[in-house]
């Protein structure tokens, strides 16, 4: 069974949607680099558009309509949204679903130290990562400090052309002979992924002009200090010795303390992550696809949230639920595994005067999902690990997987074949383009997602996404044909799934 490539089947009307779309798309990524940023440009997205906090309207007595449109954030970091149905919660409600954590280094909790005259930040990974893809590029810093007194410093730096960007580096291939023999999993060691952010040693106040002296460099600085000691200035030259011993590490807390109010300390209480600097791009001369960082899976995120705010008047109450943790196995507070998500829905329920604990059983084991997440595209270069006839193409429109896991399906949700022609009907109605896929050849690899984990109350869940290129590399490359059809695909869903 062939499919055919999507753009040519578009008309001037859909062309002209479809980079609407794209670029309300990359600048959705510009703005979210971090599952908290996502989750503070959909709130602000999405209250523009008559959503309502969950948490607000508990309490406040308001019984919700048809029609009302309620979101809840959890922890900064994971969010849900609802607008609700003309029917009963009860009979089942359609959900869509994507994470908005992609793969990045984080900073350690006592990162900074200075080695051979530079300051660096130790960095743990998170999720999946080819470590030598994050050596020799622009990288940014995303994301908060919280201080002992509960103020939050939000940090964002290498994204603005005046900004300055941070790098992790690498040997130089003059001396990489012995470095190239190692396996690509050994060439960069996860400990070896630590991020330069400054070289310059502090300038000590005074003491230049005194003696003459533009600046003073961390050598220069112990010996002076070394001989003034004995003149016994006390505090302030004890100060200057502790400077001196590690000046570009002090220059670098003197930065963060002027410019962020943040001291060496406050790092144990901080969420930073490094990510490639830059916005996302058009790619090819014919500027058919996009490459950014995280589409992983913020693709499904964007398309899947745009969709539930163009919905018009829904039957069925409609769910969107965007979660944090994904790449590191859906654990946690904000994980899809959390109870966050069933508690909403119980609120929900309660405010529209449905809730009792059958209830929401029913609600949930009677709803159909579309388990949201990238697929991995098929790449000519790479040809051996696909198997064609079952791949995800760019450009062949919105792909389903029926199955995911590994060494024989183990650990994937595996969507009921009722459900599937189910959904076939939905799309072909709407004339959504589609394909399925499966990723790569049997036994190369696997991977899951959230699907498994809404299957556990019964619901119909089939995972479905966007194909991606370059999957967890510092840049991603999608169709812009298959975000319009994602999108068009969860607007179908959105409305007329019914199971
Ligand atoms: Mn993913
Ligand atoms: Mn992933």
């Amino acid at each position: 069974m062939e499919r055919k490539n999507v753009w040519e089947s578009y008309d001037a009307k859909h062309l002209k949607k479809l980079e609407e779309l794209n670029r309300e798309y990359r600048s959705f990524l510009d703005h979210g680099k971090t599952e908290r940023e996502c989750v503070d440009t959909i709130v602000n997205t999405i209250e523009a558009e008559g959503y309502q906090e969950l948490e607000k309207l508990i309490g406040s007595g308001q019984q919700l309509q048809k029609g009302d449109k309620v979101y809840s954030v959890w922890m900064n970091k994971s969010i849900v949204m609802f607008q609700v149905g003309s029917k009963p919660m009860a009979d089942g409600i359609n959900i869509l679903g994507a994470h908005i954590d992609s793969p990045r280094l984080d900073v350690k909790q006592n990162p900074l130290y200075e080695e051979g005259g530079f300051a660096y930040l130790d960095t743990h990974y998170y999720g999946g990562v080819k470590k030598y893809q994050w050596v020799a590029l622009p990288l940014a810093i995303h994301g908060v400090v919280v201080k002992k007194d509960g103020t939050t410093v939000e940090l964002n730096v290498g994204e603005n052309e005046d900004d300055p960007v941070f790098f992790v580096s690498d040997l130089l291939i003059h001396l990489a002979g012995e470095q190239l023999e190692k396996k690509a999993a050994k060439v960069i060691e996860g400990e070896a992924l630590d991020l330069i952010i400054g070289s310059k040693p502090i300038v000590i106040e005074g003491k230049d002009k005194e003696k003459g002296e533009s600046k003073l460099t961390a050598e220069e600085d112990t010996h002076k200090t070394g001989k003034k000691a004995k003149s016994g200035k006390g505090d302030k030259e004890d100060k200057e010795k502790a400077a001196a011993k590690e000046a570009v590490k002090a220059g670098v807390l003197h930065v963060l303390k002027e410019t962020y109010g943040f001291e060496e300390e406050d790092f144990v209480s901080a969420e930073l992550e490094i990510v490639p600097a830059g916005n996302a791009r058009e790619a090819g001369f014919d500027r058919s696809m996009i490459l950014a960082y995280g589409q992983d899976d913020r693709v499904c995120a964007f398309t899947s949230m745009r969709a539930m705010l163009d919905i018009k008047e829904a039957e069925r109450t409609v769910c969107c639920i965007l979660v944090d943790k994904e790449e590191i196995g859906s654990v946690g507070a904000t994980g899809m595994q959390s109870r966050f998500f069933e508690n909403a829905v119980a609120e929900l329920m309660n405010l529209t005067g449905e809730y009792s604990e059958l209830n929401l059983r029913r609600c949930l084991s009677r709803s159909c999902m579309l388990s949201s997440d990238v697929s991995a595209g098929f790449d000519p270069s790479y040809a051996s690990c696909f198997e064609k006839k079952n791949a995800a193409f760019l450009g062949k429109g919105m792909v389903f997987n029926k199955f995911t896991g590994a060494r024989g399906k183990s650990g994937s949700n595996d969507a009921n074949a009722e459900y599937i022609a189910h959904l076939r009907r939905v799309l072909d109605d709407r004339k959504v383009i589609y394909q399925t896929a499966e990723l790569g050849k049997v036994d190369v690899g696997g991977g899951g997602t959230i699907a498994y984990i809404l299957a556990l109350y019964g619901m119909n869940v089939i995972d479905s996404g966007v194909a991606v290129l370059n999957m967890h590399a510092p840049w991603e490359a999608t169709s812009k044909a298959d975000v319009y059809e994602a999108y068009r695909g969860y607007m179908a869903f959105a409305e007329d799934a019914s199971m």
